[in-house]
């Protein structure tokens, strides 16, 4: 993997464009740059910037089988729309097995369920690639606020986050100039959305950060797939 400064790239990203991080990342990955979405809240922002300079990246979706039909309904609408070139992951054991298997593990052990259902098909599925775009920002949650724009994921390739800065009216306002969509959910409350059940994802209240509703209650904010999370490999989980 080839070093870089970073220091000095993020230096220089804070006084640049979103436009040009993304330029800078498709010069200098060509096609072994992938970028990564939710179909969340305000997802299509990205996926609208980034496919206008580089369009038929691939975008990786990991569908957990655990997804609100909202989301899967966005997800349809965004590929044909934004015409993805969607590379959809999924776990090893397939959705009703693991059911069968764990039952509700998303209720008993959370970390344990996002290792084997999100993580571990998103990172076999990085190894292919050696630079990767996601649209974390930093006022999503308190993990996220000092997450810098480009840096070195684990030893393997480079995450580079262009839309750091943007605040709710920046994305409101790009989505309002081009037609794009929020997720349906996102009118009634839920900011920031992932699984169905409930102990993983519900509304937010007023002035509550948008991951708030994410694991509430449990302390959990990230699924593990940040580096700055910090989270180690779940231990396997009980049945
Ligand atoms: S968000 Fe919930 S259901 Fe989805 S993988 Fe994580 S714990 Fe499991």
């Amino acid at each position: 993997m080839k070093a870089y400064d970073y220091e000095k790239l993020n230096r220089d990203f804070e006084a640049q464009s979103s436009e040009d991080i993304v330029r800078w990342a498709v010069a200098e990955f060509g096609d072994g740059l992938v970028m990564s979405t939710s179909f969340g809240a305000e997802s299509a922002v990205l996926l609208h910037l980034v496919t206008q300079i580089k369009p038929g990246i691939p975008v990786l979706f990991t569908n957990t089988g655990f997804h609100f039909k909202e989301t899967l309904d966005h997800q349809d609408y965004l590929v044909s729309r934004l015409k993805l070139n969607l590379r959809e992951l999924t776990p090893e054991i397939p959705h009703e097995e693991f059911l069968s298997q764990y039952g509700k593990l998303y209720e008993r052990d959370p970390d344990a369920c996002c290792a084997m259902n999100k993580i571990a098909p998103f990172e076999k599925a990085l190894k292919d690639y050696q630079g990767w775009i996601t649209g974390i920002r930093r006022n999503q949650a308190v993990t996220r606020q000092g997450a810098p724009f480009v840096e070195n994921y684990r030893g393997t390739l480079v995450k580079v986050s262009p839309l750091l800065n943007w605040t709710g009216k920046m994305l409101w306002d790009y989505a309002k100039k081009h037609g794009l969509p929020y997720h349906p959910l996102w009118e009634k409350g839920y900011l920031s959305i992932g699984c169905s059940p409930e102990t993983c994802t519900r509304p937010v209240k007023l002035g509550e950060d948008a991951r708030s509703g994410r694991w509430a209650g449990t302390g959990k904010i990230e699924c593990g797939i940040h580096s700055f999370s910090k989270e180690e490999p779940a231990s396997p989980p009980s049945k």
